[in-house]
C-alpha cells in the first residue's frame, strides 16, 4: 500500500533541488528534507506516536515545522496545526477536542501548555532548531531512512481546525487523498514545474499556507522562499528571483499601496494568486495598471481544500474565483430544500469531489447535516455562477440580512459603498431592529481627509438601491476587525453594534 501522500511527494523529489530556502540564507535541499522528515518521524514514533495518533503542534513557521508536519504523514499520524495565536484557553479546547498523543510547542509555551495538556493525557514536547532538537536526540538515530507507515488514500492525514469565523472553530478531517488529489489538480492548473520559486510568506496553520502553498512546492519539485511573515519592502525584493507568490488580499492590498510596485519589480514573476477572502475589484484592477499581471483569484476552505480557480490562460476576471477546478463539481441551491437553482441565480454553493474532506471530528450530526444525500458538501457560502460559467462569492449565509421579511445580500450594498469616492471599505451587516427582524447596517472605513458623513453615504445610495436594501445607520471605523487571514469577522461587528437600535 505505501504512504499514499508521501510516496508521491518522493517521487517527485530530485535529492539536490532547493526545497525552501529562509530570507537568512538558510536552505533546505530535497534529499535533506527526505532525511530530516525521516528522523522526525522515527522520533515520533519513539515518543509513542502510533498510525492514527494525533500530533498538536502550535509552532512559528520554519522549515523545521513545515518538516514536522511531513514527518507526522510519514509516521502515519493525523497531523493538527493550531494557530499560534491561540491562548490557552483556547488551546484548552482544541486539546480537549482532538485528545492529541503528542502537543508540539514553542520552548517558551512548554510550561503553560504542559498543564493544560496533561489532563488529557497528552505529552508536551518542543521543536528545537535544525539538527539539535529534543525530538531528535530521542531518537537516536541519524541518517537511516525511516520506513514510513503504510497509508491509504481514505486514511486521515490532518484534522484542520475551521478559522472560526462564523462560530466555534471545527476540525475538517482530511485525508491523504484529499490532500494529494488537489494538491497535483493545483500544480497542473497552475503550470507548477520545478523552475517555480514560491514566495511564502502566509502562515502554515491554515490550509492555504499549508496545502496549497506547501503541498503544490513539494509535488512540483519546485522550491519556496519561506518568510516568516508579510513584509511588502521585503516580498518586492525577493521578486526579482522568484516566480509565483500566494496571498491574501491583505498582501495585495499593501503591495498596491506601495511605491515599489512597478512591472521592472514583477518582471521576472509568471503568476500572483490570491485567496481566503474576497479580493476587491478595486485592488485587481489597480495591481493589473501597475505590473501587468491579473491576480489569479481562487476559492477553497478548510472543509474543500480549492474548488475553483480562474483561468490560468484566459479571461482572470476580478470579483470572480473562476471555474470549478477538474474533479470537483458545483451547483447552487436554494438553501431551504436544496432545490438546484439556474445559472445567474444567487443560492447556497455545493461542492463534490475527491477535495472534499471526510466529515467534521467528533461532530456526526453537523457533518450529516452539511451533506446532501447525493454527497454534496453544503458550503456555506452563498454565490451564483454567471452566463460565462465564471463563479461569484456573494458572502456567507450566515451573513445574510433578513428586513422586513427581505433577503439583502452585503456584498450588493458593500459593492455601492465601496465605490464611492473617500471610501476604503466597508462591512454590512444585520444588527437585531425592533421594527424589520434585522436593520440594515453599514460599517464604513474612509481615507484620510474625506468628506463623507453619514448622510452623504445614505444620500448616495437612494437611486441605486431599493429602499429595503438601504442602510438604516452608517457607522464610520479606523479599521474593520480581521483575523490573521485577513477576512472580515462580521460577528465581532454584529457584537459590537449589537444594541444599536435598542431603544
Ligand atoms: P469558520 O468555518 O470556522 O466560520 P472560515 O469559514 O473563515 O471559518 P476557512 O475554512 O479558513 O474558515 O475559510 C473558508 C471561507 O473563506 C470560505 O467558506 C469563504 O467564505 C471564504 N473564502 C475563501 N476564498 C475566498 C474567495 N476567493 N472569495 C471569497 N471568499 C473566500
Ligand atoms: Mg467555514
Amino acid at each position: 500500500m505505501g504512504n499514499h501522500l508521501f510516496d508521491a511527494i518522493r517521487a517527485a523529489a530530485t535529492p539536490e533541488a532547493v526545497f525552501i530556502e529562509t530570507a537568512e540564507g538558510r536552505r533546505w535541499t530535497y534529499g535533506e528534507m527526505i532525511a530530516f522528515s525521516g528522523r522526525l518521524a522515527a522520533a515520533l514514533v519513539g515518543l509513542g506516536v502510533q498510525p492514527g495518533d494525533r500530533v498538536a503542534v502550535q509552532v512559528e513557521k520554519s522549515p523545521e515545522a513545515l518538516m514536522l508536519y511531513l514527518a507526522c504523514v510519514r509516521a502515519g499520524a493525523v497531523y493538527l496545526p493550531l494557530n499560534t495565536a491561540y491562548t490557552l484557553t483556547e488551546l484548552d479546547y482544541f486539546i480537549g477536542d482532538a485528545e492529541p498523543r503528542l502537543v508540539v510547542v514553542d520552548p517558551k509555551s512548554v510550561g503553560g501548555v504542559t498543564a493544560v495538556a496533561e489532563a488529557y493525557g497528552s505529552t508536551v514536547e518542543t521543536l528545537d532548531a535544525i539538527g539539535g532538537g529534543s525530538l531528535i536526540h530521542r531518537a537516536g538515530g541519524e541518517e537511516a531512512d525511516f520506513a514510513d507507515a503504510e497509508r491509504g488514500a481514505d486514511d486521515l492525514a490532518a484534522i484542520l481546525y475551521t478559522s472560526g469565523t462564523t462560530g466555534r472553530s471545527k476540525g475538517a478531517m482530511l485525508t491523504h487523498d484529499n490532500l494529494l488529489s488537489n494538491a497535483l489538480t493545483l500544480s497542473e492548473h497552475w503550470r507548477f514545474t520545478s523552475a517555480d520559486r514560491l514566495i511564502h510568506a502566509l502562515p502554515i496553520f491554515h490550509t492555504h499556507g499549508l496545502f496549497v502553498a506547501s503541498n503544490v512546492t513539494l509535488l512540483s519539485g519546485a522550491s519556496m522562499i519561506l518568510l516568516p511573515k508579510f513584509d511588502a519592502d521585503e516580498v518586492l525584493g525577493l521578486m526579482e528571483n522568484a516566480t509565483v507568490m500566494m496571498g491574501v488580499p491583505t498582501f495585495y492590498v499593501r503591495l498596491v499601496q506601495h511605491a515599489g510596485l512597478t512591472r521592472e519589480a514583477t518582471a521576472g514573476m509568471r503568476l500572483f494568486v490570491s485567496g481566503s477572502a474576497p479580493l476587491l475589484a478595486e485592488t485587481h484592477r489597480s495591481f493589473s495598471e501597475k505590473t501587468g499581471h491579473a491576480i489569479l483569484e481562487r476559492y477553497g476552505m478548510t472543509e474543500t481544500n480549492m474548488n475553483t480557480s480562474n483561468p490560468y490562460d484566459g479571461d482572470r476576471v476580478a470579483g470572480t474565483v473562476g471555474f470549478p477546478l477538474p474533479g470537483v463539481s458545483l451547483r447552487v441551491t436554494e438553501p431551504e430544500t436544496g432545490k438546484p437553482l439556474a445559472d445567474g441565480e444567487t443560492g447556497m454553493i455545493e461542492v463534490k469531489g475527491p477535495n472534499v474532506f471526510k466529515g467534521y471530528w467528533r461532530m456526526p450530526e453537523k457533518t450529516a447535516a452539511e451533506f446532501r444525500t447525493d454527497g454534496f458538501f453544503i458550503t456555506g457560502d452563498l454565490g451564483r455562477v454567471d452566463e460565462r460559467g465564471y463563479v461569484h462569492i456573494v458572502g456567507r449565509g450566515k451573513d445574510l440580512v433578513i428586513s422586513g421579511g427581505y433577503n439583502i445580500y452585503p456584498k450588493e450594498v458593500e459593492t455601492e459603498i465601496d465605490g464611492m469616492p473617500g471610501v476604503v471599505e466597508s462591512a454590512v451587516i444585520g444588527v437585531p431592529h425592533p421594527d424589520f427582524g434585522e436593520g440594515v447596517t453599514a460599517v464604513v472605513v474612509l481615507k484620510k481627509g474625506a468628506g463623507l458623513d453619514e448622510k452623504a453615504v445614505l444620500d448616495g445610495l437612494k437611486d441605486r438601491l431599493a429602499r429595503y436594501k438601504q442602510p438604516k445607520r452608517v457607522l464610520f471605523v479606523e479599521d474593520l476587525p480581521r483575523n490573521t487571514m485577513g477576512k472580515v469577522q462580521k460577528n465581532v461587528l454584529r457584537d459590537t453594534y449589537a444594541d444599536l437600535y435598542k431603544a
